[in-house]
């Protein structure tokens, strides 16, 4: 009830043209510049019903497409190269820029998104985990959403024989998996224990060892042809998701040094230069991740916060923002409530940017 009058509101607010306007006036007088770095992941042609978790679901064709026709008309588009010179104040923004990137590096990144940003004129920065990159290994959340969607009733209930750990045992008990919500429901869970304790394969070996996992097609990587492919393009740049994709926050001092330098190597290898931006995996960072990431020579470190990228920022942890709407008249009411954040005091924005988003 809440939510369909304040689609109603925003509805009205755009067919009036209430929105338009405020934007048109905001840029006519807006005094504070800043930059809005919009964070997607896998970009599939449609959001099928099979898709079990959030990654998987991605942003749809038709939501990338509005999302960024509309963005780049009120933003600015930038690079992250032109990003690092505003931040040094050697370039200036005639209106707020906006920065789009894509952590994982998904092979629809390349069919879907990139022709949509090349129409608009727009740069992409894709994140990539080198040691995914041309070999056959899989990320660990795409494994179990593979195992879980293919999973019989009677295949779940299996696992409760096996070696397992309690926690994950408790969930094998407690969720049935009769429906789809409860198959959801259950990969939440164990998505969440892996998260929580680390990725333990043994976990994820034993969930796939009972079923015969179905591969999704919309969680395919690219490979370095590919990337040397859209790199030349001049459209899509890359930046480092570190080699093996662990939160690093959980690592040894010497360990997070190593998977950076691991990942800056073999993009110096296959790419020909060193890269000049890192997404932190999961977005984890503290302060011994971000003075190894200075360390390794990154001069910009993105994480999932939500926020406003503001010069005076830390440049090594830096927000970004997921939109997830689809509708014009839903972005349009988001680019609003994002240049109120702009000038509401720092702790309103959170609040403000969480209205912003679906
Ligand atoms: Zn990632």
């Amino acid at each position: 009830m809440k939510h369909s009058f304040f689609n109603l509101l925003k509805k009205t607010l755009y067919w009036l043209c209430l929105l338009h306007l405020y934007l048109r006036l905001e840029h006519f007088v807006g005094w504070k510049r800043s930059v809005i770095s919009l964070c997607f992941h896998s970009t599939p042609e449609s959001v099928t019903s099979e898709a079990i978790s959030i990654l998987e679901r991605g942003t749809s064709r038709k939501s990338f497409e509005n999302q960024i026709e509309i963005l780049s008309k009120w933003l600015q588009p930038i690079d992250d190269q032109q990003l690092l010179n505003w931040f040094r104040r050697t370039t200036s923004l005639k209106k707020d820029g906006l920065l789009v990137t894509f952590d994982d590096g998904y092979k629809n990144n390349q069919t879907v998104a990139t022709p949509i940003l090349q129409s608009k004129g727009v740069p992409g920065l894709i994140f990539i985990p080198t040691g995914f990159i041309s070999c056959r290994k899989r990320f660990w959340w795409s494994r179990l959403s593979d195992a879980m969607r293919a999973m019989e009733p009677n295949q779940w209930k299996s696992l409760g024989d096996k070696q397992l750990p309690s926690d994950i045992l408790k969930v094998v008990a407690d969720e049935d998996l009769a429906n789809w919500s409860s198959r959801k429901k259950a990969r939440r869970r164990i998505a969440l224990w892996l998260n929580q304790n680390g990725t333990s394969n043994s976990v994820i070996q034993a969930i796939e060892s009972v079923t015969t996992p179905q591969h999704d097609p919309n969680m395919a990587l690219l490979n370095w042809d590919d990337i040397k492919t859209l790199s030349s393009s001049g459209v899509i740049h890359f930046g480092s998701h570190t080699h093996t994709h662990p939160s690093l926050t959980q690592l040894t001092t010497l360990e997070i040094g190593s998977e950076l330098q691991a990942g800056s190597e073999s993009f110096k290898e296959h790419l020909g230069s060193l890269p000049l931006s890192l997404a932190y995996p999961g977005g984890h960072v503290d302060q011994r991740v971000e003075n190894q990431a200075a360390d390794a020579g990154f001069l910009l470190a993105f994480t999932t916060q939500q926020g406003i990228i503001r010069q005076s920022m830390n440049r090594l942890q830096l927000p970004r923002l997921y939109l997830g709407f689809s509708k014009p008249y839903e972005i349009y009411f988001s680019l609003v409530l994002i240049n109120l954040a702009k000038y509401a005091p720092a702790r309103f924005e959170a609040t403000i940017l969480r209205l912003a988003r679906s």
